[in-house]
């Protein structure tokens, strides 16, 4: 006769959940939220198990995931198995996925082609440019969206490299911070050659939506004539709904819309996003989490700072920080804003 081979009691017999321990303290009306396509489950898989053992496993915060085609069976079964909290699953509209009426399609045609000939990165994809018109402008009001105050943006493969031992949700409310980043850097100018064209073209008709003390240094070195091209990276952000669901937001986007840079150029959520966070919000409004320490490809953020990566049992090499490299914007935001940069940043400029 055969025996049954012995076996460990399961975590799940051990009360898993409460061995971790949950954090103390209120909670934030705050969500993740992610854009993903079925055959991304297994990326968005690891960003997931990430975020849950760094911090969610402590806070249990839900999980939106949005697609513009139905979640299938797999998906959903193993993205609710990681997430501590609750998960939703939301199916995009086709007005917020397609092309808008006023958008001349043999002329968005022909860019397209130009811009796969001359190599530009995603030049010729229609769903890229309706994935940043879609993180641009309706993302934050979706139903499920519509439920929250906060979001913390989590795509596919990223890391995070340390604990976070406070919430970060919370840290925003209580700060009054809107918007926030970890990387920032240069746009690349093919991808958005009329895009300040379009912005100076909002501020000169709507000048009751820019707010006094922006970070206009951050994104402009000559007062606003010029853009930059600075940028936080969006595929990380945690921030504020209700600032997105704005009237000064909502018609920044639709003035962009309208002159239909999405698709007769490239423009990406990412600039869009930090030029309306640079013009709309006070310059106190938006936050840089040296703490959060992550990764997506090709750059990283490591805090600066020994202790930092210590205290929070970082395990990233700290000279993959691309904070104070050439091609990073961070200096100037700590300049703009008048911070002092921490302590050890003159040893990771290369
Ligand atoms: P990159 O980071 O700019 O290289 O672009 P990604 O491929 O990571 O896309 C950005 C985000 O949009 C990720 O969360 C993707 O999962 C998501 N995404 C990109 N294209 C599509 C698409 O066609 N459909 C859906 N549902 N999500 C997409
Ligand atoms: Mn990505």
């Amino acid at each position: 006769d055969l025996a049954e081979a012995p076996m460990a009691l399961t975590p799940m017999d051990q009360g898993w959940d409460e061995l971790l321990g949950t954090a103390p303290g209120p909670r934030m009306n705050a969500t993740f939220v992610s854009l993903a396509r079925n055959s991304d489950v297994w990326d968005i898989a690891r960003s997931i198990r990430q975020v849950e053992d760094r911090f969610n496993r402590r806070f249990n915060y839900d999980w939106v995931f949005l697609n513009d085609k139905p979640f299938d069976a797999t998906f959903k079964k193993v993205t609710s198995s990681l997430v501590s909290g609750k998960t939703h699953y939301g199916e995009i509209p086709h007005e917020h996925w397609s092309f808008p009426d006023h958008i001349d399609q043999d002329k968005a045609r022909k860019v397209r082609e130009d811009m796969a000939q001359r190599k530009i990165i995603y030049g010729d994809s229609v769903s890229y440019r309706h994935m940043c018109r879609f993180e641009s402008g309706f993302f934050f009001r979706q139903p499920l969206m519509m439920n929250y105050e906060w979001y913390w943006r989590v795509e596919p493969s990223i890391e995070l490299f340390c604990d976070v031992h406070y919430d970060p949700f919370r840290f925003m409310a209580e700060n009054k911070k809107k918007y926030s980043f970890v990387l920032s850097l240069y746009e690349y100018v093919e991808t958005i050659p009329t895009l300040w064209d379009s912005v100076k073209n909002f501020m000169k008709n709507h000048p009751e939506h820019i707010a006094e003390g922006n970070s206009m240094g951050f994104l402009s070195d000559d007062g606003g004539e010029n853009y930059n091209h600075c940028h936080f990276w969006s595929n990380f952000e945690v921030g504020n709904l209700e600032w997105l669901r704005s009237k000064a937001y909502v018609d920044f986007f639709e003035s962009l819309d309208m002159d239909g840079g999405f698709f007769y150029e490239r423009w990406g959520d990412a600039p869009v996003h930090s030029i309306a966070a640079g013009l709309l919000l006070k310059k106190e409004e938006v936050h840089f989490f040296n703490d959060i320490a992550y990764y997506h490809v090709p750059f990283t953020h490591c805090p600066t700072g020994e202790k930092t990566r210590l205290d929070l049992r970082c395990h990233c090499n700290p000279k993959d920080n691309f904070d104070w490299k050439g091609y990073s914007c961070t200096s100037r935001f700590f300049e703009v804003n008048g911070y002092e940069k921490p302590e050890g940043y003159e040893n990771q400029q290369d």
